[in-house]
């Protein structure tokens, strides 16, 4: 019998090798904690929480919540840990963090399928089946060879991300679709604004309340990702000739060219999803939506994906992986977690799931799975793989990502009603199809 690695016990790692483990597959944990620490960890246990207890929506009106409920079907540790160390937190599944860590430590270290083995590992193992899942504080070494492997252009030290939103609570009688001087095909939506609706905008945006960054985040910034709040700061004109530029973007309406204008790029294949270009921010997420519902035509936007500016090493994932979270180029290696372009404890442990299925059933010798793409997780899979790698960001799980329902459905609850319908209907098949 093989022997799979899971390097990192965080998030994903524990959830990996939880999966591993109880197909019978004998594992080998390694965390480098307590002998080395992140600069955001402080203790030795699996799966330590970094910041918030909360690990979002609990109910099924909300992705994240579906995520969950798909993950209690494939007995995921982290969430059964979760379940069993919750505190009151209303809609929300918060935990105890220390319970909750020292759950899934236990569970973990008490397995007989796994080996435990606290070293830092610095050499990608070449031999047999691996899974790396060593998060968004990978120490220096195996980043090195990480990055020696996906390519130097293809791993990022830092997440400077553009607010994402969906296409259907844009205003598209007040939007257009242009290229800058009409190169090419037709591929930007734009907003204009007038001088009076940039000023508003413009004093709002300065305005606005910033994030507060970790100590070792403080020299993030260089000239060519500053947060758009940085930028409007130095002066209003910096907006107009940088991301806010309108020339060559004449309203086709009025057939001139507006004061000032945002761009909205395609996000995904399926035009569900647009980022907001040169937008990325780190305004707190209250102040984000403010902000940009002052832009005409955003004026109800709904955000899937707030702006943020924070270290994190994460790999161009639909370059570099396939749905099963494995390596393109080596089959036998899986990643898992923030790395792979997931963003969030809930959605890294939905990756360390599939990557840990799929080792087991590559060691057993059985054929993998794509996770179904009604799922939230082969939604959240399938978003990293096949994204567009010339932007890509890292995402959470929310509905944008959900292949689109048969009939459109105007209310909002109804529809999320509808999304999870589908998603746990075809979990359920997943696991009948699993179990025979
Ligand atoms: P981790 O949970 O970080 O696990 C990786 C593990 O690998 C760690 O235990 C680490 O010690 C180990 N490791 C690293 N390198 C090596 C090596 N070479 N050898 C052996 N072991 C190694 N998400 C949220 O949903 N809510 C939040 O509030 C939140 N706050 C965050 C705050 C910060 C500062 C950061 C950086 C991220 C935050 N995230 C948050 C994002 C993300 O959800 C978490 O980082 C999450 O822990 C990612 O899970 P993971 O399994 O990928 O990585």
């Amino acid at each position: 019998m093989q022997v799979v690695n899971v390097i990192g016990a965080g998030l994903a790692g524990s959830e990996a090798a939880w999966q591993l483990a109880n197909r019978g597959v004998q594992v080998r944990l390694y965390e480098m904690r307590p002998v080395k620490q992140t600069p955001a960890h402080h203790t030795d246990q699996f799966a330590e929480l970094v910041c918030s207890n909360s690990l979002r929506a609990n109910q099924l009106t909300n992705a994240v919540g579906i995520l969950k409920e798909e993950m209690r079907k494939l007995d995921s540790l982290i969430i059964r840990a979760a379940d069993a160390c919750a505190v009151p937190a209303g809609g929300a599944l918060a935990v105890d963090r220390h319970e909750f860590s020292a759950n899934v430590t236990k569970a973990l270290k008490e397995h007989p399928n796994i080996t435990v083995l606290n070293e830092e590992v610095t050499m990608i193992p070449t031999e047999g089946i691996t899974i790396i899942a060593t998060g968004p504080l990978t120490s220096e070494a195996l980043t090195e060879q990480i990055q020696t492997l996906t390519g130097e252009t293809d791993l990022y030290f830092y997440d400077a991300a553009a607010p994402i939103v969906t296409k259907e609570s844009l205003d598209m009688d007040k939007v257009y679709l242009k290229s800058r001087y009409d190169k090419g095909e037709a591929a930007y939506l734009n907003c204009a604004m007038t001088k009076e609706e940039f000023d508003r905008f413009h004093e709002a945006l300065i305005e606005a309340e910033v994030a507060p960054m970790k100590d070792f985040e403080k020299n993030l910034f260089f000239e060519a990702c500053m947060p758009v709040e940085v930028l409007a700061k130095r002066g209003e004109k910096t907006l107009l000739f940088g991301p806010m530029k309108p020339v060559g973007l004449e309203d086709p309406k009025t057939g001139e060219t507006p004061y000032a204008v945002v761009q909205l790029r395609q996000d995904d294949g399926a035009g569900t999803l647009y980022n907001i270009v040169g937008f990325q921010t780190q305004l707190k997420w209250g102040e984000q939506k403010k902000v940009l519902s002052l832009i005409p035509g955003l004026e109800n936007v709904d955000i899937v994906r707030y702006g943020v500016m924070h270290r994190n090493t994460f790999m161009n994932a639909p370059k570099i992986l396939t749905p099963t979270y494995q390596m393109r180029q080596h089959p036998n290696l899986f990643f898992a977690g923030q790395m792979t372009g997931v963003e969030g404890y809930v959605e890294s442990a939905a990756s360390g799931l599939v990557a840990g299925m799929n080792a087991a059933r590559l060691a057993q010798g059985e054929l993998l799975y794509r996770m179904p793409d009604e799922t939230a997780i082969g939604s959240l899979a399938r978003y990293i793989t096949e994204a567009n790698p010339d932007n890509f960001q890292p995402m959470n799980v929310n509905f944008g990502l959900f292949p689109p329902l048969e009939k459109r459905i105007r209310s909002k609850a109804e529809r999320a009603e509808k999304y999870a319908e589908r998603a746990l209907a075809s979990m359920d098949e997943f696991v009948t199809t699993l179990n025979q």
